[in-house]
């Protein structure tokens, strides 16, 4: 386990699933953690209990309220920019209100609060989006809005990783596969299909993708940026 201590690390949308992973292993390898929520008070509450972070209720939806966060989290060592959404289906029947909303949170948060986040940090700092394999590879049909969504994000991630490098900050994007959350969970709908397609045919755990984003956090990283760092089972080979 890496040594974060004296660290500051912001974690947006850290009450359930993989930010709650990370969060849980940015404060055990002793970084001082805050986090963000939006609709899961108890779960934010639970994970704070557990683990000494701080949580601010604050929607990656609203601009304003999201970078005022950011702010106010400063100055930071560590921004892991987790929060996302995912909406699955037949483009000709799904709500555009609903794919405004899923680009509102996957893409214009990621790039407000990287940009506040530089703003807010120390040099040799680290920048840590979690994208999604389905930003290189679609697997079926339905894909098409969220696929959008982690390939802009991949241009995100290299594009801050040019404006931030002369500080020593490093900007990667991690981009699972299928992993046991409440999004997509291992006895889900698309299970079959997904493990049908990976060369270890199972979800993975949260904690297998915080471990990733852990070692990105650490100095030993100091050298990987602009790179897109995929953990999917080999679903994407
Ligand atoms: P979950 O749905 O289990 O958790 C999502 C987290 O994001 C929650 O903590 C939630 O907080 C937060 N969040 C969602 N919307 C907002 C918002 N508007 N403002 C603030 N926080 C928000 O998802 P996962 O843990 O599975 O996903 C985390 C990330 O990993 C996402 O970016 C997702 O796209 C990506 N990913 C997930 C994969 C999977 O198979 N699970 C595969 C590849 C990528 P709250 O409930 O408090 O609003």
């Amino acid at each position: 386990m890496s040594d974060l201590q004296g660290k500051t690390a912001m974690v947006l949308g850290g009450s359930r699933g993989i930010g709650a992973a990370i969060v849980r292993q940015l404060a055990a390898a002793g970084a001082s953690v805050i986090f963000s929520y939006s609709g899961s008070p108890d779960a934010a509450a639970a994970v704070a209990a557990e683990t000494g972070a701080t949580a601010v209720k604050a929607d990656s939806a609203n601009r304003d309220e999201l970078i005022a966060a950011v702010a106010a989290a400063g100055p930071l060592d560590i921004m892991v920019v987790n929060a996302g959404v995912a909406i699955m289906g037949d483009p000709l029947k799904l709500d555009p209100a609903a794919v405004d909303r899923l680009i509102d949170i996957n893409v214009r948060a990621v790039y407000f609060a990287g940009v506040e986040a530089g703003r807010q940090m120390r040099d040799n700092g680290r920048i840590i989006i979690i994208g999604s394999v389905n930003g290189d590879r679609v697997p079926g049909p339905g894909f098409t809005a969220y696929a959008m969504s982690k390939s802009a994000v991949q241009g995100i991630g290299r594009g801050l990783a040019r404006d931030f490098g002369g500080r020593g900050i490093t900007v990667n994007v991690v981009q699972p596969g299928p992993v046991d959350t409440d999004m997509n969970p291992a006895e889900g709908p698309l299970a079959k299909m997904l493990h049908g397609i990976m060369a270890i045919p199972r979800h993975a755990h949260a904690e297998e993708i915080a471990a990733l984003v852990l070692f990105l956090a650490s100095p030993a990283a100091a050298m990987i940026t602009g790179t897109t760092q995929t953990i999917d089972g080999g679903m994407g080979i």
